[in-house]
């Protein structure tokens, strides 16, 4: 079972689509997570976003299924740690769309489904698979559904191999496939700000 699933930012200025997408074919998780959490504080999105414990909603699929459609030119990266993870949002309203690595390969795509259409995003996409980082929810969750990271790595690492040897992660919207890099320059959260957001 799949479907479209049509994905917009507040304003409606950055808009795409997730193509092929449903619980077959990607993972919904909630993510509790503190960088997940902080970069919805960074927003200043965390009344309409982040759920009762913090937590993030995000779908996980294969790169090639997402399309830009407008706005481009809105979409924005910031990336809080050392990691390579690289978080994008619409400037335009301080959206949250998704989080990628900071390069094309190994392609990585989770999508904050804060940007999907909200009225057909549980039937298209079906249930969350369960809480990732359950213990770092804020207040603690009372009955987490906890997914060990063994088990969400390796279904990220399937789809990894799939989109790199098919060729499918030169599909992506998100990076330039010459440089291989992101089509827009992230930003370093400084060290001040994460103090101030890990405070919030
Ligand atoms: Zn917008
Ligand atoms: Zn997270």
């Amino acid at each position: 079972m799949s479907d479209s699933l049509a994905i917009s930012c507040k304003c409606g200025e950055v808009t795409g689509t997730l193509h092929d997408v449903g619980p077959d074919k990607g993972d919904r998780y909630v993510c509790y997570c503190s960088d997940c959490r902080d970069f919805i504080h960074l927003l200043g999105r965390q009344d309409d976003v982040l759920d009762a414990h913090g937590g993030t909603a995000v779908y996980q699929t294969r790169v090639a299924k997402l399309e830009l459609n407008t706005g481009i030119d809105k979409l924005a990266t910031v990336r809080l740690t050392q990691k390579p993870t690289t978080r994008w949002y619409a400037a335009c309203c301080n959206t949250p769309f998704f989080n990628t690595i900071n390069k094309a390969k190994p392609p990585f795509l989770s999508v904050i489904t804060e940007c999907c259409d909200a009225e057909r995003r549980d039937s298209v996409l079906g249930p969350s698979r369960g809480d990732v980082s359950a213990q770092e929810a804020m207040p603690p969750l009372q009955s987490a559904k906890p997914v060990s990271n063994f088990r969400m790595l390796s279904r990220v690492m399937r789809r990894i191999f799939r989109d790199t040897w098919s060729g499918d992660w030169k599909l992506s919207p998100l990076f330039d496939m010459e440089t291989r890099k992101p089509i827009t320059e992230a930003r370093r959260v400084t060290a001040e700000e994460r103090t101030r957001l890990d405070q919030a």
